[in-house]
């Protein structure tokens, strides 16, 4: 069988949720027992989003084979349970890097290199390098940016052209558009979605399927209304109404009959979707029987985009231990030894998150040690776990101003270091340790209780290291070192033995999360806040 493409673009305006419905019809197909994948084209510049700050772009996701991309890659993996790479992500910044590379080696023999067809040509290429690998039954591919936008045309140039060339029942294009409610009228207005369908006819794209997000239930007319103006069948017309989590949209998708549609329309025969397993997931994140409070501290929290695996890390773990995990968004700028105890009062775990640059960190540093000095579960992730080895060295070994040299090189105790091995990588975004690395797990510990093994792999973006050169101060003063990379003899996770659940990890775990796979350090890690409100109550 040929691999199919289905293509999802959005209109009137951004921020509809296109990766959630893309992830949602992802579960569904695999739940048919399709092999699924789903790539993301960004219309932007940048190569990719590595270098962007968090507060434009929110988290960067970083695969397995460590290239840093758009968080969007992070509901697919969650909801499809499948692995991403690079080739899921293409930018415009991309597409032109590699044209322009091929027509400085002559590749194009002397033409004129132009949007069309060699842009065009260059992002079809990398839309069929996931349906060439043979992988794929299906591989759903999400356009970025609204229709009508100056920068999306080459994109829907590509796509029109790939219709063609691949065949019409081998593709499908969906558009995701909004039916807003004024409630002026009371009424659900479907002239936008009009227009939204003409701006994509006018660049020769007929959707097959509308799924039209709004606030309240589509009534018949409201449907009929749009399939007439739309040019499209009345049962493809698709609602899509706000849902209580996100994790709830294959569900209401399914009920919509999307997948029916997508199925019948692509030729397809499968069985019916057994999703069994989500139903039952999703209730338990809709109707736990228990609650957790757990503080977030970091600098980027009035932007909790800029955590998104983490805070979706915490609703698979929730659900794995049937309860909800709260987040106190505490920023860390702001906090000091003084006003922590009441930043945290009350809270059964903390989380100091993971970020780069001096700012904040001594607000962390308090963070790690009240949760160290009054027994409060403590996770800390990259940065989090640097700061609770600089907490460390500084309040049990005491080497007073111990620091990563990130903050202050010329530190006395340079207890955070870059390796020798990387100091001579230059360039920036060029010196990361990305992507997925091994990590032994020391028995007898924490970390071996949570993931049950003791070889796992673990995806990493950071320069720095606990340095090896002084590592012996800390286990000679009770920290263990529980996670280590054979390869370089790199610390990768750490923990204090009395305490009742104290864990550092210098790699991401929560980019390893899915409904399906939940996280072993966060499961644990909720488990035991769960244990510390039993135990205050
Ligand atoms: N800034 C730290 C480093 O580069 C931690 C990075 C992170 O938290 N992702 O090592």
């Amino acid at each position: 069988m040929s691999t199919k493409y289905i293509f999802v673009t959005g209109g009137v305006t951004s921020s509809l949720g296109k990766g959630i419905i893309c992830a949602s019809l992802g579960r569904l197909l695999v739940a048919r027992g399709l092999k699924v994948t789903i790539q993301k084209l960004d219309p932007y510049i940048n190569v990719d989003p590595g270098t962007m700050n968090p507060y434009e772009h929110g988290e960067v996701f970083v695969t397995d084979d460590g290239a840093e991309t758009d968080l969007d890659l992070g509901h697919y993996e969650r909801f499809l349970d499948i692995r991403t790479s690079q080739t899921n992500n293409v930018t415009t910044g991309r597409v032109y890097f590699d044209v322009i590379n091929k027509e400085r080696k002559g590749a194009y023999l002397g033409k004129t290199v132009q949007v069309i067809p060699h842009i065009t040509d260059e992002i079809q290429s990398h839309v069929l390098k996931l349906g060439q690998s043979g992988n794929y039954d299906v591989v759903i591919v999400e356009i970025g940016g609204t229709v009508g936008d100056i920068e999306s045309l080459p994109y829907i140039e590509a796509v029109r052209q790939l219709r063609y060339n691949v065949g019409r029942s081998n593709t499908l294009s969906i558009h995701l558009t909004l039916v807003p409610y004024l409630s002026a009228a009371g009424e659900l207005k479907t002239k936008p979605t009009q227009h939204s369908v003409k701006t994509l006819l006018e660049s020769g794209l007929q959707p097959d399927i509308l799924v039209c997000r709004t606030e309240h239930s589509l009534d018949d007319s409201i449907r009929g209304k749009v399939a007439r103006f739309c040019n499209v069948d009345r049962e493809d017309v698709i609602e899509s109404i706000d849902a209580r989590s996100i994790y709830e949209v294959p569900l209401l998708m399914q009920k919509e009959g999307l997948d029916t549609r997508v199925i019948e329309k692509l030729q397809l025969t499968t069985p019916a979707p057994d999703l069994t397993d989500w139903t039952s997931f999703v209730h338990a994140v809709c109707y736990p029987d228990h609650q957790v409070e757990i503080a977030l501290v970091g600098k980027y929290v009035e932007h909790h985009d800029s955590y998104k695996s983490i805070v979706e890390a915490f609703v698979h773990a929730g659900a794995k231990n049937n309860a909800k995990v709260s987040i106190r968004w505490v920023q860390s700028d702001n906090l000091t030894a003084e006003n922590v105890a009441q930043a945290l009062d009350g809270v059964d775990g903390v989380l100091v998150a993971p970020g780069f640059g001096g700012r904040g960190i001594e607000g962390k540093l308090s963070a790690v040690r009240y949760a160290r000095e009054q027994q409060i579960p403590f996770f800390g992730i990259c940065l989090g776990m640097q700061c609770a080895v600089i907490e460390y060295a500084r309040n049990v070994c005491g080497l007073n101003n111990a620091n990563s040299t990130e903050f202050d090189e010329s530190t006395d105790h340079p207890i955070i270091d870059i390796m020798y091995d990387q100091k001579d990588i230059e360039n920036m975004g060029g010196t990361m340790r990305l992507g997925k690395y091994d990590c032994a797990v020391q028995p007898d510990t924490k970390a071996y209780e949570a993931y049950q093994s003791t070889e796992v792999e673990e995806r990493h973006r950071h320069r720095y290291e606990v340095n090896n050169e002084l590592r012996s101060i800390l286990s000679d003063h009770g920290l263990i070192f529980s996670g280590i990379n054979p390869g370089r003899d790199l610390v990768e996770m750490v923990e204090i033995p009395d305490h009742p659940w104290f864990v550092g990890v210098q790699f991401h775990p929560e980019l390893r999360s899915t409904v399906q796979h939940p996280q072993p350090l966060f499961v644990a890690f909720v488990k035991a806040s769960l244990v510390h409100a039993h135990n205050k109550a």
